[in-house]
């Protein structure tokens, strides 16, 4: 049984720590979420937050806010690519089967530098990252993901 632990706070915090160059603290964020059995809620809580952001970014900019592919062949594993890119379109999500965790690593990764790049694309500074961590919850409190119930409850 899987507590709740609020992904989309730890999702926020990752990009956080990415935009801040902030190695370690991304290395022990990861490590919590894997002690977990987080990674895939992260990967959903990731991909509806760039989602969001390249919404924004589109509206910002009158124009869409295309990925390149480029940015998903960071990605080895077919399945996690396959998963994070569904997690960042935001259709119908199965049930995962995968198990690479350096995968599940790099696509949490890749979906907050998305998130970052849409921030930038659509003019909101990254300080507002901070400010949305210090709002949210604290991961014993209930977090309603924004996301689809994928039935992705994920467990040991
Ligand atoms: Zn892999």
């Amino acid at each position: 049984m899987t507590t709740v632990w609020g992904a989309p706070r730890a999702a926020y915090l990752l990009a956080l720590a990415i935009a801040r160059e902030d190695d370690q603290g991304r290395s022990e964020l990861w490590e919590t979420v894997s002690r977990a059995g987080g990674e895939t809620d992260l990967v959903i809580a990731l991909g509806a937050q760039a989602r969001l952001m390249s919404r924004a970014a589109a509206t910002a900019t009158g124009k869409p806010f295309d990925v390149p592919d480029a940015v998903w062949k960071r990605i080895p594993c077919p399945d996690v690519r396959d998963y994070s890119m569904a997690a960042y379109a935001g259709g119908e999500l199965g049930t995962p089967s995968f198990s690479c965790a350096r995968c599940l690593r790099i696509a949490a990764e890749t979906l907050a530098g998305l998130h970052l790049a849409a921030m930038d694309a659509a003019g909101i500074p990254r300080t507002w990252l901070a400010e949305v961590c210090a709002r949210i919850p604290e991961a014993d409190e209930p977090v309603t993901p924004s996301v689809p119930d994928a039935g992705a409850a994920v467990g040991p």
